[in-house]
């Protein structure tokens, strides 16, 4: 696995997702806990709070959404933060993985390595023999 750089514009995109959370952590109707930022090829930046609901939707698929419909198709690098009490990157859910290793394999994700250390890789790298679409 391939570990990539943090660097300067990685650290703005943590703070850009820690800022749309503290932006929407307590509206007084919902509690929003994560943070999203996204960053495409083309230099611009998304980001999104995850929604709480029945089923509820991650704070990464509401980013990658909100790209997409954009019409956004080159994503380079994706970080989601946790709440602003405790102001730590986090590391993709199972569901998120197969969603970015779907739209995007190659897009950098930034997350904590559980020692405290933050890291870089692929999406692809977080979930090795992924499923893949069959096509008959
Ligand atoms: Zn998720």
């Amino acid at each position: 696995m391939t570990k990539y750089e943090i660097t300067d514009t990685d650290r703005e995109l943590i703070r850009r997702a820690l800022l749309v959370l503290e932006k929407n952590f307590d509206d007084g109707v919902y509690n929003h806990t994560v943070g999203c930022a996204l960053l495409t090829r083309g230099g611009s930046i998304y980001t999104g709070v995850n929604c709480d609901g029945i089923h509820g939707s991650c704070a990464e698929y509401i980013t990658v959404g909100a790209a997409i419909s954009a019409g956004e198709r080159e994503l380079d690098t994706i970080v989601a933060v946790h709440d602003k009490a405790h102001n730590f990157v986090l590391s993709p859910c199972g569901n998120c993985r197969q969603m970015l290793f779907e739209y995007c394999p190659d897009i950098k994700v930034i997350l904590n390595d559980g020692e405290g250390n933050l890291i870089k890789v692929a999406a692809r790298d977080l979930l090795p023999f992924a499923w893949t679409p069959v096509i008959c």
